[in-house]
């Protein structure tokens, strides 16, 4: 048993994997990979996914829940369509690599984006903070946890103009105000199920109200929530797992329990970061990731030795993105307590077998 510490597609937990398996060989009499998308079984599984995130992040009335294609990739593209209004202006953080992906598409579908907030001259190593919000844009956007650097907001910002958030990497980790936001989206495979389905969660009066004259019947969210999230061939397979990690989700106490599990997983990570002289964090203390986080060695000189023992400890997905180098442990919903105190075990050997 491998201790999956990989920064997405990620770990799920083993009872989802083996009903997954199991529908894939029997569902119903039929493999869920052939069932009709507008069948009774599929539709039913479609409706409960929807509710268990209704139920999950205690949706308030008046937002759709939508699994659609193309990646939060997509969503950059989507979420920027949909809240064009007259300004044809955004206001942008930008916290890194992804970040600055949604910049991009926004800027591509011809939006003026006003990046009012960056860490960009620290490589992104700490939450933009003291910025002040445009008032004169259609909408504000930022990326709630940076899978690549190690970051995330602990406060929603503030402002009174609609708010879109990318939470690919930390949705489902912890309870959110959803009423704060106009659309929410997320790419499944971070912390819900299997890669293939993209999440939405878009408050109904943004709907068709966009200015933009560039606009796909797939890119319009209005067209996927006038059809239940069926406007064409759902992501099936990716829903119904994901339909299977909320039911344990929910079944295990929701997402306030799993807070308390994320905080003390991630305690126990940054305790030993911080009390181990071989290693040290990248982040300030106040805007460390709970989902993934980032750390070098002190001495490059322990690379291998260290190297050596995480991998002869079953540890996998450790390798921090080139972009920050060192160490990055992604610690999505699933990874246990048991697999972190690996980790750490093998973080003081390091030091102790260096006398
Ligand atoms: C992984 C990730 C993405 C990209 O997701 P895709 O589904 O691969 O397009 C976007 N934003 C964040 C925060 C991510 O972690």
């Amino acid at each position: 048993m491998k201790h999956n510490f990989g920064a997405g597609p990620c770990i799920l937990p083993q009872v989802v994997f083996k009903e997954a398996a199991e529908a894939i060989v029997d569902f119903n009499g039929l493999s869920i990979l052939e069932i009709s998308h507008r069948s009774p079984e599929f539709v039913a599984v479609m409706e409960e996914a929807q509710s268990l995130v209704k139920k999950a992040l205690n949706v308030p009335d008046g937002y759709s829940v939508l699994f659609l294609q193309g990646g939060a990739s997509l969503g950059f593209t989507i979420a920027s369509l949909n809240m064009m209004r007259d300004t044809k202006k955004a206001g942008y953080i930008n916290t890194g690599a992804w970040a600055k992906g949604a910049i991009g598409e926004a800027k591509a579908v011809g939006i003026d984006v006003n990046v009012f907030a960056s860490s960009e001259d620290n490589n992104f190593g700490h939450i933009p903070k003291g910025y002040t919000v445009p008032t004169d844009v259609d909408y504000i956007h930022y990326t709630s946890n940076n899978t690549i650097f190690g970051t995330q907001f602990h406060a929603i910002p503030e402002t009174s103009l609609p708010l879109v958030c990318d939470m690919s990497s930390d949705i489902f980790s912890k309870p959110v105000d959803v009423s704060k936001f106009d659309i929410i989206y997320a790419g499944a495979q971070k912390n819900l199920g299997p890669a293939g389905a993209t999440l939405f969660i878009v408050k109904d009066s943004i709907l068709g109200k966009s200015t933009s004259e560039f606009m796909p019947k797939y890119l319009n969210l209005k067209n996927h929530a006038d059809k239940g999230s069926m406007l064409n061939t759902p992501p099936v397979f990716s829903v119904y797992a994901a339909m299977l990690n909320l039911r344990d989700l929910v079944a295990n106490g929701g997402v306030e329990a799993v807070e308390v599990r994320n905080q003390a997983k991630a305690e126990a990570l940054y305790s030993e970061i911080d009390n181990n002289p071989s290693f040290k964090g990248t982040v300030p203390v106040e805007d460390r990731s709970n989902m993934n986080i980032t750390f070098l060695l002190n001495d490059e000189a322990d690379k291998d030795a260290f190297d050596k023992l995480w991998n002869n400890a079953e540890i996998v997905g450790l390798k921090g993105h080139r972009s920050v180098g060192g160490y990055r442990a992604s610690m999505y919903n699933a990874l246990t307590i048991e697999s972190v105190q690996v980790l750490t075990s093998v973080m003081s050997e390091l030091t102790r077998s260096k006398g």
